[in-house]
């Protein structure tokens, strides 16, 4: 297993819609090994293939921070089939250290994906756990959570970037 790289926004391949996976070979398998390692090396709860530079549908969490086994969740190909309700809270994102921002989201979603062997499931979340399945999906779909921000904060969020981009804090 190895920690990959996580890509900073604005790389390109997390704006770019991902691919469907159509084969769940071990080459699959070894990466979402991979981005489990990269995720809790980060200390995130959750990770998405186009954050790793890999333009594919899937994404690994784990809203226990590894203290719950069946926590443990990867999703590939997901898609969101219910949601309702909404949740405010703060949101951070691997690709973009340091910011925090209020977000709203739906309080509660189903997901529908496969495994890593290719098996549909389904999941129904709620609160954080379906926070973290929503902000996923999104990169799944080159959708980075500045774009869910009203205008005022993602206006504040863009000068905090490049900021952090002129001192060199992000790269
Ligand atoms: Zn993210």
């Amino acid at each position: 297993m190895s920690v990959l790289k996580i890509v900073r926004y604005p790389e390109p391949v997390l704006l770019t819609v991902g691919k469907p996976v159509t084969e769940f070979d071990v080459k699959l398998k070894t990466l979402v090994k991979d981005m489990f390692e990269t995720m809790y090396a980060a200390k995130g709860i959750g990770l998405a293939a186009p954050q790793v530079d890999v333009s594919s549908r899937l994404f690994v969490m784990d809203c226990s921070g590894g203290g719950d086994e069946t926590q443990k969740i990867a999703a590939i190909n997901p898609e969101i089939i219910m949601h309702e309700g909404e949740q405010i809270g703060d949101e951070g994102c691997l690709s973009f250290p340091g910011l925090y921002q209020q977000i709203q989201r739906n309080m509660r979603t189903i997901v529908r994906a496969q495994d890593v062997d290719g098996n549909l499931f389904e999941l129904d979340a709620m609160e954080l756990t379906a926070r973290c399945i929503l902000h996923e999906t999104d990169h799944c779909d080159g959708i980075v959570f500045l774009d869910r921000m009203t205008p005022l904060k993602r206006e504040m969020a863009k000068r905090k970037i490049k900021k952090l981009q002129k001192t060199g804090e992000w790269e």
